[in-house]
C-alpha cells in the first residue's frame, strides 16, 4: 500500500493466477484495508475471490486489456494473464513454467521443488 501511494497509484483489482498462499495470502488483508476490490481468478480456492475468470476471457482495467489463459499444471486453477496496453504486452504466469522461461532462468539449475512440468508454449499448456 505504501509503495501505491508513492507512486499515486490506486489498486483496483488483484490478479491471481492460483491459489498458493505465496500469491493469494494476502487477499484477506487487502480487502479488509480495501472493500469492493475485485479479486480475479480461476479457481474457488483462491481467498476471496470475487469474479472467476474462463479461458480466453477478456476484460479491462483500465485502460489494460486483459485475457485470461488457462494454463492448468502448477495447480488445476492455475491461470495466465495476457496484457495489452498500446503497443505494450506482458503476460503474467504466476508459477507456471514455460520452456522460453525455463531456458532462459533455469540454464544450469532445476525449478524449485513442488512446480509443474515446463510446457512448451501458452497455447501448448491451455489444450491439454
Ligand atoms: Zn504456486
Amino acid at each position: 500500500m505504501h509503495i501505491l501511494q508513492h507512486l499515486g497509484a490506486k489498486l483496483t483489482s488483484v490478479l491471481c493466477t492460483h491459489h498458493h498462499w505465496d500469491h493469494a495470502g494476502g487477499n484477506v488483508e487487502l480487502i479488509a484495508k480495501k472493500p469492493g476490490l475485485a479479486v480475479f481468478g480461476a479457481d474457488a480456492r483462491i481467498p476471496e475471490i470475487n469474479y472467476v475468470v474462463k479461458d480466453k476471457e477478456e476484460f479491462k482495467i483500465g485502460n489494460v486489456t486483459i485475457q485470461a489463459l488457462w494454463t492448468h499444471c502448477h495447480t488445476k486453477g492455475s491461470i495466465s494473464y495476457y496484457a495489452k496496453d498500446g503497443a505494450e504486452r506482458a503476460v503474467f504466469t504466476g508459477d507456471t513454467l514455460f520452456l522460453s522461461m525455463y531456458l532462459y532462468i533455469f540454464r544450469t539449475s532445476s525449478p524449485q521443488p513442488g512446480h509443474a512440468p515446463v510446457k512448451e508454449s501458452a497455447q501448448v499448456a491451455c489444450v491439454e
